[in-house]
């Protein structure tokens, strides 16, 4: 049985090979940390976003993805790529210097460029100029966007700066556009309920997003989360809870999402509490163990949209 649409079978199918990502890393910031929405930023996130796996950011585009091409040819034979912008929000930048920056990354082996940004930091203009790069280099584009969660108080309440509006708004914008949308969630804020983590799965099918990334929420070092945690303002849920709702998520997720992580990770000297000290990939065998214990699959609650109801009338 077929547990979940797993991201490299995507891949495999649309390109015809493996395909790998490559981190680019450019001088960004995001405006949930510059002041244009708030100094702070998300509570969980700390100085260096998601930055772990980068080069640093002012070496140029071109050598950052030759640099990690070199080495990721060399380690999986690979031979196609994605140029990944993956840290802070990359269109967070006037349109001159995102084109130049996307421009930079166009080389023969590159078949997809990933964009990681927010909702509310992606327009018409970034869009228009995305889909003539595509036309004219034959070319991929996956937008990937921080939903968190579908419950716009928890999404309030860790300073997220966007409700549910936004997301909704971007992600129908960027699959009328004909690119890929990649979307982020953390499964087990305290805050939120089962409720709200199916709630979350049923938004995510309705926009059509064509990938997802489950993250399981980690307590990175400096981050406000990390000061509310010592304070004892919150209490973080078990490991058990999270393949519970990891699972009732997959349930109700359209089985046409395919999906990029099951569980996300981060460096052990960057975070207090990451992952129940638990490796990622033992998570994720828990995770399938479990389905298959319950003989449950991705999309088996996938039940739900376009007038399902109306499936009895067949005349
Ligand atoms: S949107 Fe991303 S980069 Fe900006 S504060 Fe939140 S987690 Fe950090």
């Amino acid at each position: 049985m077929k547990l979940y649409y797993k991201y490299s079978d995507y891949l495999k199918s649309k390109f015809n090979t493996k395909v790998y990502k490559l981190p680019v890393n450019i001088p960004v910031t995001c405006p949930n940390r510059n002041g244009t929405i708030s100094f702070g930023g998300c509570t969980y996130c700390g100085d260096n976003a998601a930055g772990f796996e980068c080069l640093p950011n002012f070496i140029s585009v071109k050598e950052q993805i030759n640099k990690n091409m070199e080495y990721i040819k060399m380690k999986y034979k690979a031979e196609k790529f994605i140029a990944y912008f993956q840290n802070f929000t990359n269109t967070f930048l006037p349109l001159s210097n995102f084109k130049k920056y996307i421009n930079e990354a166009n080389f023969p082996y590159i078949v997809d460029i990933s964009i990681s940004t927010r909702p509310d930091c992606i327009n018409n203009r970034y869009l228009d100029f995305l889909r003539e790069y595509k036309e004219k280099n034959n070319i991929n584009i996956t937008i990937e966007l921080g939903l968190q969660t579908s419950n716009y108080h928890t999404l309030e309440k860790i300073n997220r700066g966007h409700t549910l509006a936004e997301y909704i708004f971007a992600a129908n914008q960027i699959k009328n556009y004909g690119f890929d949308l990649c979307t982020h969630v953390i499964l087990n804020f305290p805050w939120d309920t089962c409720l709200d983590v199916k709630e979350t799965s049923k938004i995510i099918s309705a926009v059509f997003s064509t990938h997802v990334k489950i993250h399981a929420l980690y307590i990175v070092k400096g981050s406000k989360m990390e000061e509310q945690c010592t304070r004892n303002e919150f209490n973080l849920l078990s490991m058990e809870e999270y393949i519970n709702r990891v699972i009732l998520f997959l349930e109700y997720l359209s089985p046409e999402i395919s999906i990029q992580r099951l569980i996300g990770r981060a460096p052990k000297e960057e975070a207090s509490f990451v992952n129940w000290n638990t490796s990622w990939w033992k998570i994720k065998e828990l995770i399938e163990n479990k389905m298959l214990k319950l003989n449950t699959y991705q999309g088996r609650k996938f039940n739900y949209l376009n007038g399902e109801i109306l499936k009895g009338f067949e005349d």
